[in-house]
């Protein structure tokens, strides 16, 4: 006789009591309006505290929890000491500083709960829809090919794992065997630590991406790229990729991405062009000149969380030939095959064109917020954000004992309080110094790097709530404190 399987009580994850539920939803999002809000009236920068710290050391729970004591956890502890990259006064790194509409449609995208993967559904037409949008911004053919991933790191890869395969397809199965000698880069010496990264990824070896040195304007020199290349190929190396980049992370500069496109086509050489915030100008028609050449890159990769406002994560990558970029990563297991009717019809599945398998709905964000916005209104927040950034350069300029350290080509700001009659390595440890207090008193957040050997603070300003007093806010304290510290 069979057996009559015992009952056993089921359960979900949902809540139990919908009502309570729902008034914690509204006050979060409630919470969330405020904090978005009164962002200028905190601190640009508060450090955690000791006991917001030891509480993220606790047992691992085995007990539910009330989820309202697990958001007061978070309010109290986690919220306040946020990245603060929403400030008006936030200018380190190169972040975006999300929009309220972004975090709306993150919230949606969630509460769908979609894998844009695979399949019959809508949140797959919009993704293309957003590559689409996006090959107009940038100039690329109707008929390339992209996709959205978490950042410009990773759409930066992306393009260097298409180009590769595209150089010799037997790498997917041979590997790196399948090619008869070293394959070589091409970049400048300003490219960013990510693409370094990619090309010790893909299994090229970071030796082999030759830091082609650049002027005074950090520019690569295009000229010693070309020779680079002919002398590699006499000694019977296989140059395949030249990275052009579109907005080093340093000070803004744009490489003459015409000449790199006119090289790589003479050399018969991939162009891959690192855009991450710098590509994003390419909707200014006065950029017309200065990003010439992009729209001429079989690779392109920019961010939307940093120059385009959206919330993190996302970026995208374009492929000039759709199916060059599908040949690099499609395959046809049979879980996977579309079908012609049902759920599992539809597009070409995601996964067709990068790593990723389970992909969150990434789109939304961008296309409510391309919609909310248009391209009229970015092209005013970036004309601004340009305006902010000489403006503060002029303000360097004309206050005494400030220096500017670098060209401002773009958005970012290199400068340096000197007093005079300090040694550079004075020089150095003391604006250090300067950069930390300006974070601990929390002024303002502007980060750092090294020009030449020369620290400088860094004003990277992809930043739609920065007005003009901020930066005279800025370059008095960096004064006040720079006099103040003992040297
Ligand atoms: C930020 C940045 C990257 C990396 O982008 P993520 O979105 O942080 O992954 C690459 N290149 C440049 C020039 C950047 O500024």
């Amino acid at each position: 006789m069979k057996k009559v399987p015992e009952l056993l009580e089921e359960t979900s994850l949902d809540p139990a009591d919908w009502a309570a539920f729902k008034q914690l939803g509204h006050r979060m999002l409630d919470d969330m309006f405020h904090y978005l809000q009164t962002s200028r009236e905190r601190p640009a920068w508060q450090k955690p505290p000791v006991e917001a710290i030891d509480g993220m050391q606790q047992p691992l729970p085995q007990q539910p929890a009330d989820p309202a004591m697990v958001y007061d956890q978070f309010l109290n502890h986690i919220l306040p000491y946020n990245t603060e990259n929403a400030h008006p006064r936030f200018w380190s790194w190169v972040q975006g500083g999300g929009t309220p509409l972004g975090m709306l449609a993150d919230m949606l995208a969630s509460g769908m709960n979609t894998n844009v993967s695979i399949g019959d559904h809508m949140p797959m037409y919009v993704e293309k829809q957003v590559i689409d949008w996006s090959k107009e911004m940038m100039g690329f053919p109707a008929t390339a090919g992209g996709i959205l991933l978490s950042g410009a790191s990773l759409a930066n890869i992306t393009a260097l794992v298409v180009a590769r395969n595209h150089f010799q397809e037997q790498v997917r199965k041979k590997g790196l065997q399948a090619v008869p000698a070293q394959m070589m880069m091409y970049g400048s010496a300003e490219t960013h630590n990510c693409v370094i990264k990619g090309v010790e990824v893909i299994g090229i070896g970071s030796d082999n991406f030759r830091k082609v040195p650049v002027d005074d304007q950090y520019q690569v020199r295009v000229d010693l790229m070309r020779q680079q290349i002919r002398e590699d190929r006499a000694a019977g190396l296989l140059p395949f990729c030249i990275v052009g980049n579109a907005g080093t992370v340093n000070t803004g500069s744009i490489d003459s991405l015409h000449e790199l496109a006119a090289l790589a086509r003479e050399e018969g050489l991939w162009f891959h062009v690192d855009g991450a915030f710098g590509a994003v100008p390419k909707i200014l028609p006065e950029f017309d000149d200065r990003l010439k050449g992009i729209e001429q890159a079989d690779s392109l990769s920019f961010d939307y969380h940093k120059w385009l406002y959206v919330n993190y994560e996302v970026a995208c990558v374009l492929i000039r030939d759709a199916a060059i970029h599908r040949a690099a990563f499609a395959s046809n297991v049979t879980y996977l095959v579309p079908h012609e009717r049902g759920l599992s019809g539809g597009p070409d599945p995601m996964s067709n064109y990068g790593m990723e398998l389970s992909r969150g709905f990434k789109a939304l964000k961008v296309w409510m917020s391309i919609k909310e916005h248009g391209l009229d209104r970015y092209r005013q927040m970036i004309r601004q954000n340009l305006r902010q950034a000489q403006y503060l350069a002029g303000l360097i300029k004309v206050t005494p004992g400030l220096e500017l350290m670098g060209p401002v080509p773009l958005n970012i700001v290199c400068f340096r309080y000197n007093p005079g009659g300090l040694t550079n390595e004075a020089l150095n440890q003391l604006n250090q110094e300067i950069l930390m207090r300006l974070h601990e008193q929390g002024i303002a957040a502007p980060s750092y790097t090294v020009l030449q050997g020369n620290y400088a603070i860094r004003a990277a300003i992809t930043n739609h709530r920065s007005r003009m007093d901020d930066f005279n806010v800025l370059v008095e304290a960096v004064q006040r404190i720079g006099s103040s510290v003992p040297s």
